[in-house]
């Protein structure tokens, strides 16, 4: 009997419950006017894997500190500027563009179904509503239809949301805050956990990774920049042919010849 009861027992069912993380990073541009866009971008990632991507990133960053590897935040707008440490002491502009690629190759290598995710919201487009809002709940369905998609399929995995802690400044966090409400305004499925979980992007290499994401798809589309996004296109969620991961959000072109709103018009 004694074996049966354990069998049963909440904890040892609770092991079989497997997780699919989305993690979450914007821009930076939530509060810039002078930026066309605001992008939410993410990795999706099945939870044994999360523990490799961070492998990679830290074996990645001893290679740029070698003395202190923890202390190398992956911050892709930083990387750019080259104004704070370390990454100040990497002075060509290239070889700081080089460290934003090798960490999108650590995405754009994975063999394990880590899928990406990104809104990029033409803020003048939509002048009443909150950027964030819009490509916060764009995300989130997209990351449903992936969760239902594979429990059609046979595999039921539950999702969670992990953002940035430091996200204050967005309405992202309040956002999340409210998601148990939310979440069924949208439409969402019980997919995914009423919780969004907080976490610290200096401490969380899977943050930094999508911190990238979301800048590749900022300066796809506001500065016509495809360099970074071409690296990691393949990865992003899609079935049939068709992207579903990656949404340009916008009402001003209709002819419109970007891998999303195309890959929309052939489907
Ligand atoms: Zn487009």
């Amino acid at each position: 009997m004694a074996v049966r009861w354990a069998l049963f027992h909440p904890a040892v069912f609770l092991r079989h419950i497997m997780y699919l993380c989305i993690y979450l990073d914007d821009s930076d541009s939530a509060g810039n006017k002078d930026e066309d866009y605001l992008v939410l971008g993410g990795i999706s990632v099945f939870e044994r894997q999360v523990y490799w991507l961070s492998k990679q990133l830290d074996e990645l960053a001893a290679l740029i500190w070698h003395e202190d590897p923890q202390a190398v935040e992956f911050h892709a707008s930083e990387i750019y500027r080259g104004k704070t440490s370390p990454w100040d002491t990497v002075k060509g502009r290239d070889e700081r563009r080089k460290v934003i690629k090798d960490v999108l190759a650590v995405l754009a290598n994975d063999k394990h179904g880590t899928t990406a995710f990104a809104c990029a919201v033409h803020k003048s487009s939509f002048p009443n509503r909150d950027p964030m809002e819009v490509a916060f709940e764009q995300l989130c369905n997209r990351f449903d239809l992936q969760l239902r998609r594979m429990h059609n399929q046979g595999d039921t995995q539950r999702g969670l949301i992990v953002l940035d802690e430091s996200s204050y400044e967005t309405t992202l966090q309040q956002l999340a805050r409210d998601f148990r409400t939310i979440g069924s305004e949208w439409g969402l499925t019980k997919n995914i956990a009423d919780v969004p979980l907080f976490v610290d992007s200096k401490a969380s290499r899977c943050v930094q990774l999508a911190d990238h994401v979301a800048y590749s798809v900022f300066r796809r589309f506001n500065a016509k920049d495809t360099q970074y996004l071409d690296l990691i296109l393949p990865k992003f969620d899609q079935d049939q042919g068709k992207i579903h991961g990656l949404v340009h959000y916008q009402t001003y072109d209709g002819n419109c010849m970007c891998p999303a709103c195309m890959s929309r018009k052939m489907a």
